[in-house]
């Protein structure tokens, strides 16, 4: 059963008197579980669907909905497919006290992997769940695949009875679904030797496996590091040979490179990142992988079709977390040629979870607030928004609004600043570009909302 949380005013689900809170029980006799049973069963033009409305009335809908006709119904939160497993590595482990709660949830859920791009190990599933990801075509999938020999990944993912991931995947792939997978490298246990095999047989999948990207296993001061370690600039290096070595076989073979280093990877090992080209559709840069790249091809996109103004004489701040601080530069460098404004990097270390933790998504508000408490200067401060959920909340569970109001200057979300500075091109008073209409309360720009709030997508290492 699935309840509705709101309704678009004119839509057909408002028009037929469903209302918020509203119970969603079969449609065409099939009992619906869950949004992905919403999705697909009421994809047809007709069809019956019963419900139960919040004072016990239960009532039969024969529906045909006129072509383009949206249902219109927000569906309450879908309950999170908890982990099975206990990585050493876990994100979740290295969690300090005062986040927001969806972020101490393990979730493993082949829903949101497929719906969000959430990294799922398919180790819970049931027979039904994998003839559900059939008939609904969930494709592709993203997988944490981390090792492909059994006991090896049954040890990283610290579950006796995880299944051997080659056979399944493969099952799936002649079933007609496809994946983007990833390698969590753990120094020691599947890096050298095992990476290679584990690119190996991942690549003897042939084509359905689209992609794999190698990234570095992430550790806060909170987690288990008895028991895990991070990698040292070798292990990025020797790392980076195998991936360069997969993906230049996989360029020759089919055309496109296939196997990726995280950007973190070449950061962590001093090396120059591949060009914009290398990634293609940046299919993994939810993962770390491309980002950068892919702000400069943004920018120049921005440029290129004249949408970003000139801001001579502004001063922009760019907050950022410490993986982005070293290779920011090149990407302000070209929003200067681009914009002439004048651009400053905000390197922000992690208070919460200790300098260790780099990446700007997880950058808390607290953080944030003491390196721009000061800044009177910034025309504009530029903040990750990738940093907040759906709800604009920080993950150390501070709204954008009230962040905006503890600043000395006004503050912008952005992904990747081409958004917000073609916005102000248009918009430039209310960007506080232009000098006048400052708002320190404008910071829900650009930020994206999704059917239902869930936990902020690649918050775990999955
Ligand atoms: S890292 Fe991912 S798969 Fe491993 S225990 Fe945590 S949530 Fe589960």
């Amino acid at each position: 059963m699935i309840r509705v949380q709101s309704l678009a005013p004119d839509s057909l689900g408002a028009e037929l008197g469903l209302v918020p809170g509203a119970e969603l029980l079969a449609v065409n006799g099939r009992v619906l579980e869950d949004f992905l049973d919403w999705e697909f069963l009421t994809a047809e033009e007709r069809f019956v669907l019963a419900a139960r409305l919040p004072t016990g009335q239960e009532i039969e809908y024969d529906i045909e909905r006129p072509e383009g006709l949206p249902m219109g119904v927000t569906l309450e939160p879908p309950r999170i497919r908890r982990c099975a497993n206990h990585c050493d590595f876990c994100f979740v482990d290295g969690n300090p006290q005062g986040m927001r709660a969806p972020l101490y949830i393990r979730d493993d859920d082949y829903r949101l992997s497929f719906r969000y791009g959430n990294f799922a190990t398919l180790t819970n599933l049931k027979p039904w769940d994998v003839e559900r990801i059939v008939e609904y075509r969930l494709s592709p999938l993203y997988v944490s695949v981390h090792a492909t020999e059994p006991t090896i990944r049954r040890w990283l993912l610290r579950n006796p009875e995880a299944p051997d991931i080659v056979p399944q995947l493969r099952e799936f792939a002649e079933r007609g679904i496809a994946f983007h997978t990833q390698v969590v490298l753990v120094p020691g246990v599947n890096d050298g030797a095992q990476l290679v095999r584990t690119l190996g047989d991942l690549y003897g999948l042939g084509t359905p496996v689209r992609s794999v990207s190698v990234v570095p296993v992430a550790l806060t001061e909170f987690s288990k590091h008895h028991l895990v370690r991070e990698l040292t600039r070798e292990d990025c290096w020797a790392a980076l040979a195998t991936v360069d070595r997969f993906a230049t076989r996989a360029l020759a073979e089919r055309g496109a490179p296939w196997c990726y280093g995280a950007d973190d990877l070449y950061l962590q090992a001093g090396e120059p990142l591949p060009p914009t080209e290398w990634y293609g559709d940046f299919e993994q840069r939810e993962n770390g992988v491309g980002s950068v790249r892919y702000l400069q091809g943004r920018i120049a996109a921005a440029h290129d079709q004249g949408a970003l103004p000139d801001l001579a004489g502004k001063h922009i701040g760019v907050v950022t977390g410490t993986a982005m601080g070293g290779l920011l530069p090149t990407v302000l460098a070209d929003l200067t040629a681009a914009t002439h404004a004048r651009f400053e990097l905000v390197v922000v270390e992690n208070t919460l979870f200790g300098p260790s933790v780099t990446t700007a998504g997880l950058l808390p508000a607290g953080a944030i607030a003491a390196a721009l408490s000061r800044r009177h200067d910034f025309d504009v401060a530029l903040l990750p928004a990738e940093a907040v959920n759906d709800d604009l909340v920080f993950i150390d569970d501070v709204s954008a609004d009230a962040l905006a109001a503890r600043l000395a200057c006004p503050v912008h979300l952005s992904y990747d600043f081409a958004d917000v500075l073609a916005e102000c091109g248009m918009r430039s008073a209310e960007c506080g570009i232009s000098g006048g209409g400052r708002s320190r309360h404008d910071a829900h720009l650009n930020t994206p909302h999704s059917a239902f709030p869930i936990p902020h997508l690649g918050e775990g290492q999955g």
